[in-house]
């Protein structure tokens, strides 16, 4: 737990989110700005800053993440359309919150990677 990490305080429930799955390992929540008709950010409860910090000890954790966007996406209906999995990377890859996430975006026609 990182004090000043947001997602570390909505994993702990002290700031509020549109949690949409939760166990021990990891917690899935509604974006806040959604850029898809479903765009669920799937975070660890553990505070890993980026895939930067992955390891060899903590990339299991990639896999809970990815196994998880899988069954939101199959229970949303999206397996067969189709979504998109994004994981950013510190600034010129896009991140904003220093808590590593992977998006899960569907529900329309995703566009090119820009
Ligand atoms: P990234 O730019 O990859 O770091 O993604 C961060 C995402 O977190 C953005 O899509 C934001 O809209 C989203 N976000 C930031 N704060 C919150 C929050 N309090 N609840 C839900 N989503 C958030
Ligand atoms: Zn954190």
């Amino acid at each position: 737990m990182s004090s000043d990490c947001i997602f570390c305080k909505i994993s702990q429930h002290e700031l509020p989110a549109d949690i949409v799955y939760e166990d021990g390992d990891l917690i899935a929540f509604n974006d806040i700005g959604p850029q898809a008709p479903t765009h669920v950010l799937i975070i660890p409860k553990i505070h890993v800053p980026s895939v930067n910090e992955l390891t060899e000890d903590n990339c299991d954790l990639v896999s809970k993440l990815v196994l998880r966007a899988k069954a939101i996406a199959g229970d949303r209906g999206l397996a067969e359309p189709g979504y998109r999995l994004v994981m950013n990377c510190n600034a010129e890859g896009g991140q904003t919150v220093f808590h590593i996430h992977l998006h899960l975006l569907g529900g329309r026609q995703l566009k090119g990677m820009g």
